[in-house]
């Protein structure tokens, strides 16, 4: 291997530990086995994570939020979930809030804190339950 290669690898490596060196190498193997490029695995490790964060989420926002919210199309509870990622290559618009509904792929991303969506989602819904109702 060249030189200039190594130590290319060499600086990549510092700070990882033999063990999550050891992770990498299997995996890097299992992906050249499987036919599975570098930039898929990671695009989908990054959406996964990011399925992980909103999961759990959703369960603190379910526990925190008595009140309920729901989905505009198929009218099952939706949740608000807070966007902590900040404004940046992973979230290019800045996003700080996601309604997501529990049941279809409804989803409705904003550029409002999640707490201010929250008190705006209980405004709108008192002024149907007001307003509206038949
Ligand atoms: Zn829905």
């Amino acid at each position: 291997m060249l030189r200039a290669k190594k130590d290319k690898i060499e600086k990549i490596l510092v700070g990882i530990g033999p063990k999550n060196l050891e992770i990498a190498i299997s995996i890097a193997n299992l992906l050249g086995k499987k036919n599975i490029s570098m930039s898929e695995f990671v695009s989908y490790g990054k959406s996964y994570m990011l399925g992980k964060k909103v999961r759990i989420q959703e369960a603190n926002s379910y526990n925190r939020n008595e009140t309920k919210f729901f989905c505009p199309e198929c009218n099952s509870p939706i949740n608000v979930i807070r966007i902590t990622t900040l404004k940046g290559k992973q979230n290019k618009r800045g996003w700080k809030s996601l309604i997501q509904c529990v049941n279809c792929t409804y989803e409705s991303y904003s550029k409002m804190e999640a707490q201010k969506k929250i008190k705006q989602l209980i405004r709108l819904s008192r002024r149907k339950t007001n307003g509206n109702s038949k």
